[in-house]
């Protein structure tokens, strides 16, 4: 069976809208980056606000993943899927001591971002306690600026040039600090680019002694249509392994080296399912309505994303304009003068790339269902998230007397 009749297949058994994910994407994708940063032992941190379904969870587990967390309950989660709180790293930005307080309790690494939340860690662990810290080294390498958070007015991570102070706080606190980290979340385009500011962690890591790992955070861009530049893993991995082997040298220690990808793991393998409500013929174009909005895949409409759409009902059909719209009373256009197979009332249409920040960022707006997610796993589809039901969106509410 093909792809495309195999997730036909589970449009009809689970209905739309729904998120397939092929667990063997993800499997591809997580050794094609372990083995890109070969010979050095590359340790792989799963971005799980990305796509946080337990299953999805153990799979990576099983590959030997650990995991990236940002805040207290994706901490929980990650236990609850079997990672040890050696394996994951809590990343918050803006949180409270006390959710920090919470994450040692459970024993995770601990990455701090603000030089306020540094002091307040230091005075309560000393240096019973290590911690990572998160550098801004302010290198921009490119792409979406709404998702960057390199830039000087980012409220990510402290800035390198604070570093004075932060070794301040460090001495004067006793704080062990065994890990730096960077992450600007921008899309590296290009791999010259990021080594700069990789230069900038090495530069920054030679006034700590004790440090045990490096993490350089995220950024690998993957294809959302056809011709886009993606990071080349293969160039990336190899030049920053060999710069990394010599800074260890260096350093006179073995560090390990960490990445936490999110979407280059998971954005690929995820398929989004809808149904064709509606056809609408208007002045100016022909609109295709869903039974989906911006309440299950907001990223058109936040990011202006692109992700790419195919009538997966009707492949032989001739090829049409439309523009595909939501069922949501706001504007929740998916994609303007779209070439599709010519779409009928009651088909399947199949959107690509949504493995990563689709159902993670869905919503109940205009009090609809999440979705249902699946797993293609082992030839099998096997429902991992049932469509939530009526109850669902009034358990939490109270009831008072009026
Ligand atoms: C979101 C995030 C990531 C993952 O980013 P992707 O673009 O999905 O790879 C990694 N690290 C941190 C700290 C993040 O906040």
């Amino acid at each position: 069976m093909d792809r495309d009749q195999q997730l036909l297949k589970v449009a009809k058994e689970f209905g739309a809208p729904v998120y397939v994910y092929d667990a063997e994407k993800i499997i591809s994708q997580y050794n094609k980056l372990k083995k890109a940063f070969a010979p050095v032992d590359v340790q792989i941190k799963y971005a799980c606000k990305a796509l946080n379904n337990s299953s999805i969870l153990k799979l990576l587990k099983k590959q030997g993943s650990g995991l990236d967390t940002v805040s207290i309950n994706e901490v929980k989660l990650g236990l609850r899927a079997g990672f040890l709180p050696n394996e994951i790293i809590f990343t918050p930005n803006c949180v409270s001591i006390e959710e920090i307080q919470e994450a040692v309790e459970l024993g995770v690494h601990i990455n701090i971002d603000n030089i306020s939340i540094l002091e307040q860690f230091g005075s309560i662990y000393g240096n019973s306690v290590p911690c990572c810290i998160r550098i801004n080294p302010h290198i921009l390498a490119g792409g979406n600026s709404k998702i960057s958070t390199g830039h000087i007015d980012s409220k990510f991570g402290i800035s390198v040039y604070q570093l004075r102070h932060v070794l301040r706080v460090v001495e004067s606190q006793k704080i062990k600090v065994n890990g730096l980290h960077m992450h600007t979340g921008s899309d590296i385009l290009d791999p010259g680019v990021f080594l700069q500011g990789a230069e900038i962690l090495f530069d920054a890591a030679r006034d700590f002694k004790d440090l045990e790992f490096l993490d350089f955070g995220s950024g690998f861009k993957v294809a959302y249509k056809e011709g886009d530049i993606t990071t080349d893993i293969e160039e990336l991995g190899s030049a920053l392994a060999t710069r990394f082997l010599e800074f260890c040298k260096d350093y006179g220690r073995d560090l390990e080296l960490w990445f936490e990808p999110g979407k280059f793991l998971v954005s690929e393998s995820g398929f989004f399912l809808v149904k064709v409500n509606v056809l609408k013929q208007t002045t100016a174009t022909v609109f295709v309505g869903v039974d989906s909005g911006l309440n299950h895949l907001i990223r058109p409409m936040l990011y202006d994303s692109y992700h790419h759409i195919e009538n997966i009902s009707n492949p032989e059909g001739k090829q049409r304009i439309y523009t595909v719209v939501g069922y949501i009373c706001e504007t929740d256009t998916f994609g303007w003068d779209r070439k599709l197979n010519e779409v009928r009332e009651g088909d399947i249409l199949c959107f690509r790339n949504a493995g990563a920040y689709g159902f993670t960022m869905s919503s109940n707006y205009n009090a609809r269902f999440r979705p249902a997610e699946v797993l293609l796993y082992d030839g099998q589809a096997h429902l991992i998230r049932q469509r939530e039901t009526f109850e669902d969106l009034i358990k939490n509410e109270v009831e008072i007397d009026l």
